[in-house]
């Protein structure tokens, strides 16, 4: 049965579909515009833009399609540009629809499209990856790149309706699949409601994409960020600790320049790194750094922290948005399902460093 999540934010609020081949819903959220633009990518249009501009087509409406090269360097301002111009050319005004298709880097560009065009016009997200279906269509953060920043060029706006339908799964590779988990399983270390053993106990299930348990995972995880962005949606306070790992990932991603490792690998090696710094600091014991282990493996992901020469991180991770006075702030696991937000010491940086390098030589 079709799941309904939703986002409650006073009068931006918006249902959250979720379910196997739901994706001819779309018509039934369409009805009021009259000019649509749906927006995909080479590799994701290829596979899906025909069923759903029929999906479309069929409701009578002026339609049109826009298709942007597949990969996270075209999540940029000249993407932008180039729909903001077949817009004014073909005389879509405040009225009109953006529909974003695809994975994260198109429902981040479609939304922010959305957000700046005439100053804001209506958007749907119909993700297509495991990541962008439990994270980055979830929220209403849209962004494009800056050539010196990620993300860095963007807005708060929320969308009119996120559909989900897993069966676009079947054609993610093995790769983008466990960059969503590793999203997943961050989420699992949020909050203590046995998702944690759930994933654990149906990881066979999950990795196969059978129906029941992947769209169990999705819903618990998108009810988990829900309820963070309605708290905080500007993330302003508590939405910062959806950046549970991501610290040292960034930082491992800039110094091994986005080819080393995934996102979902380098977020498993932060949720790592950030129980180590927890366990020096007393808050978890070695059992807590065994549970973080075990969930990594089920599904996997090679979680162990890499060394990244030590002045060289701590400058990365100096840079990170979340810092301010200079201080390298972590979202620091204390145990299940509860996490603190805190500023840590260049020493205790250096200390846990010397501590990967002796695991490495064993
Ligand atoms: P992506 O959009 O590049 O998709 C990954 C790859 O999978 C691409 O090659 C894509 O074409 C392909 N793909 C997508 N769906 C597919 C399908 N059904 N079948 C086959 N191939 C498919 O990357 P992503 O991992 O989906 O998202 C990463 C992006 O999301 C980053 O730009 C990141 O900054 C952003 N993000 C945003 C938020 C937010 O809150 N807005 C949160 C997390 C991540
Ligand atoms: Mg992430």
């Amino acid at each position: 049965m079709m799941k309904e999540i939703r986002m409650d934010l006073g009068d931006r609020s918006y249902p959250i579909l979720l379910d196997k081949g739901i994706i001819g819903e779309l018509k039934n959220y369409v009805t009021k515009y009259e000019k649509i633009i749906l927006v995909s990518n080479t590799k994701v249009g290829a596979l899906y833009s025909e069923k759903v501009l029929d999906i479309l087509e069929n409701t009578g409406k002026n339609i049109s399609y826009f298709e942007i090269s597949d990969g996270e360097e075209h999540k940029s301002i000249e993407s932008a540009f180039g729909i903001y111009d077949f817009m004014v050319e073909n005389d879509f005004d405040r009225s009109s629809l953006i529909i974003s298709l695809g994975g994260g880097v198109i429902t981040d560009l479609g939304g922010y499209v959305a957000a700046t065009y005439m100053r804001g016009i209506d958007f749907i997200q119909i993700p297509t990856s495991l990541l962008s279906q439990v994270d980055a269509s979830i929220g209403g953060k849209v962004a494009v790149n800056h050539p010196k920043a990620k993300n860095l060029i963007g807005a708060f706006y929320q969308p009119k309706l996120v559909l989900i339908d897993v069966d676009f799964l079947k054609t993610l590779p093995e790769k983008e699949f466990k960059a969503g988990m590793g999203e997943i399983i961050k989420h699992s270390f949020l909050k203590d409601d046995d998702y944690y053993d759930y994933l654990v106990e149906n990881a066979q299930a999950v990795k196969d994409l059978q129906p029941e348990e992947i769209i169990e995972v999705i819903k618990r995880s998108c009810v988990i960020k829900k309820n963070i962005v309605e708290e905080d949606e500007k993330e302003k306070g508590i939405r910062a600790i959806v950046n549970l790992g991501h610290t040292y990932a960034h930082a491992l991603e800039t110094a091994t320049e986005y080819k080393g490792y995934s996102h979902g690998e380098a977020v498993a090696k932060g949720i790592i790194y950030e129980i180590l710094l927890s366990q020096k600091l007393g808050y978890v014991e070695k059992e807590f750094l065994d549970r973080g282990k075990i969930i990594f493996d089920k599904y996997e992901i090679d979680c162990e922290p890499v060394k990244i020469e030590i002045e060289r991180l701590i400058a990365l991770m100096k840079k990170d948005k979340k810092n301010t006075g200079g201080k390298i702030k972590f979202v620091l696991p204390t145990g299940k399902g509860t996490v603190s937000v805190e500023d840590v010491s260049e020493d205790i940086i250096r200390e846990i460093n010397q501590e990967i390098d002796n695991r490495v030589i064993k």
